[in-house]
């Protein structure tokens, strides 16, 4: 029996590291390695070992605690009511035994529920004062999470102002923030084009974009939100959860209308079928349904677990999978020469659409999965919305089944495939490669680059095949007696195309700067280049070591730049470009707005007293100034508050200027 013990004792702790470690992966890093289904598979059976074993529970065990740690790189908000998570299931049998639990704990008297879609965000808490929103933060640990004002401030379906003569004093509303699925795609085409690692999901690009401390990065995702919870004491007068959402709808918080009363079990699973097909034709992402107890009165008697309100329960959907046959493997190149191997599949409709092709990531990945040509394959839509291969079907094997091996050519241009130290990728290393040049042409004309409306995969092909373009200075070359006799193009198609190419001429040059596809170098760092130099010529001739004193600058960027402006090819297109007359000077727009703490970097740390963080890095922005998240030698000053932690002891062993939070208030107010 000790043996046994010692063996569930074992296996708790392995549990709880497995848990622990994803748990970070999906709260602090937003990257998941694993599905929910299967961290939940997991959880469940931590649950099941430590309700049979109550004497090993701990109280940091992952069953006793809501999400995970706040950052260090907000201020802290303590919420007046803790944040609480939700128990959950994916089976209707479970639901059944939920309903009859809550009945049983509610003895003779009629219980009706609230059934709401359960959106797959990130939840966020909002306080009102006076009407006036004052505060937003994240989960974090429950007790604690992130102040995010003027990240969520950048909402534009969030009131500033709730449209109500009633609540005066302080009413704080719970809600999720979500990124919608067709901005999800359209961002992550954006950050495969710049080289930046893409968002796994929908869920992780909103919380993503919530902890960006620039929040006028944050205004440029497309983030919305549905509320659905507000604290007791407004709670009070409004009797039910129904007649709760239909208040903060009437306040102008935005709440989701599909929503359903019901009587029994028996309508929840009407309701839980209907959109267990319907939610894929929602504009964003659900994960199942929140059923709640309507009554508030019957939900303050059955009450809460240390984690969980005992008057709900989210009902979730698996993520829909499909098994199809992989008939062989291809390999893409990419822009940057990057050979991907992509799975091309007898077609098959899963989640909303029929799926012929689904990425197999890396040869370390399709190892991993042991994938064949010929092989039977399970696909999963990852969050619902990027096919991609689960794994395959080794029962399903007839023999003929292929291993395949990555080509030692590039399959497009033939040159040599090299593998670069510490990459997983191989790459083509011919900068002339058809399929880079291609990659190239439409990085520079995309939405985030130089915005030529027209020139897409189609086109750019024929002109890349044909010969008539060899690289974005040859664009400006066209002519209609060229372009009118391609494939899909007519007289009046062309004129679009050339004046779309005439208006590309006058873009900003942060936007020229990204567009010309340099390695390392995003549309975020494209603006930080533009403010700095006053035109492509200086950018070009800046010696690594100027780069690096930018901040936002780092040391691979600067040789990356320095590397690319280097290249014969690049002077010999940019000379082309200029001919052309493409602006490449900087717009006044891009200059950074001049003020008194111009070029001044600021970090603050711990609380302070009269300003929240996001208040405080406001008010150095609007003087011209940057607030960071990290201390580094370029900080200028780091503003401390009480419970200052590692980054003052960091400011003080680089020597940063340390200022307490009235000489801060000093500053900003002279
Ligand atoms: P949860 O996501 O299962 O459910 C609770 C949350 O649902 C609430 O906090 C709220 O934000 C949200 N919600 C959405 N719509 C709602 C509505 N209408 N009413 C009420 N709440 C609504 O729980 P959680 O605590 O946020 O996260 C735990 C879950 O996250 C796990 O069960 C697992 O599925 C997933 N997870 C996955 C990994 C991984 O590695 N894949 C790691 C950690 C957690």
């Amino acid at each position: 029996m000790a043996g046994n013990k010692a063996n569930v004792k074992k296996e708790i702790e392995k549990l709880r590291r497995e848990l622990e470690q994803h748990n970070r992966l999906y709260y602090i890093q937003a990257r998941p390695e694993i599905s929910d289904m299967e961290y939940d598979r997991l959880y469940r059976r931590l649950v099941e070992l430590e309700s049979a074993h109550p004497d090993l529970i701990e109280p940091d065990s992952p069953t006793q605690r809501v999400g995970g740690a706040p950052l260090s790189e907000f201020a802290s908000v303590k919420h007046a009511e803790p944040m609480l998570s939700l128990d959950n299931t994916y089976s209707a049998e479970d639901i059944t035994e939920w309903v009859a639990r809550v009945q049983k704990g509610l003895p003779d008297e009629p219980v009706t529920f609230m059934a709401e879609l359960k959106i797959d965000g990130v939840a966020v808490s909002l306080t009102y004062a006076k009407r006036k929103l004052f505060q937003g933060a994240t989960r974090g640990d429950g007790v604690t999470g992130d102040d995010i004002t003027e990240n969520l401030k950048t909402l534009r379906s969030l009131p500033w102002e709730l449209n109500t003569p009633a609540p005066v004093g302080a009413v704080t509303i719970r809600g999720e923030v979500f990124f919608p699925k067709a901005a999800f795609l359209a961002l992550n085409e954006q950050k495969l084009a710049a080289e930046e690692k893409p968002f796994a999901n929908p869920r992780n690009a909103a919380a993503g974009s919530l902890k960006l401390l620039d929040s006028r990065q944050t205004r440029q995702r497309p983030l919305a939100a549905f509320f659905y919870g507000l604290d007791a004491k407004n709670s009070e007068p409004l009797k039910t959860q129904k007649q709760m959402l239909e208040a903060l709808d009437d306040w102008g918080l935005p709440v989701n209308p599909d929503r359903k009363f019901c009587r029994n079990v028996d309508e929840i699973m009407q309701f839980s079928q209907e959109w267990e097909d319907k939610r894929h034709g929602l504009p964003y992402e659900i994960d199942g349904l929140v059923i709640k107890v309507n009554d508030f009165d019957q939900q303050r008697r059955l009450g809460l677990t240390s984690k969980s309100p005992r008057w709900a329960i989210a009902f979730k959907y698996s993520a829909a999978q499909a098994r199809t046959r992989l008939l062989n493997i291809s390999v893409q190149v990419g822009r940057t020469g990057v050979l991907t191997p992509v799975a091309n599949l007898e077609p098959v409709y899963l989640a909303g659409s029929t799926i012929a092709r689904a990425t197999l990531h890396n040869v370390e990945d399709m190892e991993r999965k042991d994938i064949r040509e010929g092989d039977t394959v399970i696909i999963e839509k990852a969050g619902e919305v990027i096919p991609y291969v689960v794994g395959s079907v080794p029962e399903a094997r007839t023999g003929a089944e292929k291993k395949f091996e990555m080509p030692s050519q590039c399959t497009v241009c033939g040159s040599e495939v090299v593998k670069t130290e510490g990459e997983v990728a191989l790459r083509c290393i011919n900068s002339a490669c058809p399929a880079q040049l291609k990659g190239r042409l439409l990085h520079y004309a995309s939405r985030g680059g130089m915005d030529i409306e027209g020139l897409g995969d189609a086109l750019v092909e024929q002109l890349v095949d044909k010969d008539m373009v060899k690289d974005y200075g040859d664009l400006y070359t066209l002519t209609a007696g060229q372009l009118i006799p391609m494939e899909r193009m007519a007289e009046k198609s062309a004129e679009n195309l050339l004046a779309a190419l005439e208006q590309s001429k006058h873009r900003t040059l942060g936007r020229l700067i990204h567009a010309l596809g340099i390695p390392q170098v995003g549309e975020h760092t494209g603006e930080v280049l533009a403010s700095q130099f006053e035109n492509l010529e200086a950018l070009s001739k800046a010696p690594v070591e100027d780069l690096t004193q930018i901040h936002e600058v780092g040391p691979v960027v600067a040789q990356s730049l320095h590397d690319f402006f280097a290249l014969p090819e690049t002077k010999a297109v940019l000379k082309k470009i200029k001919r052309a007359g493409v602006n490449l000077q900087r717009l006044p727009e891009e200059v950074r707005s001049e003020g008194a703490l111009t070029g001044k970097t600021f970090v603050f740390t711990g609380e302070m007293v009269n300003f929240t963080r996001g208040q405080a890095e406001a008010r150095v922005k609007a003087l011209g100034g940057r607030a960071s998240g990290s201390v580094s030698a370029k900080t200028d000053y780091v503003v401390a508050g009480n419970d200052a932690g590692s980054k003052l002891d960091k400011a003080r062993k680089l020597g940063v200027k340390v200022l307490e939070e009235d000489e801060f208030r000093k500053m900003i107010e002279s």
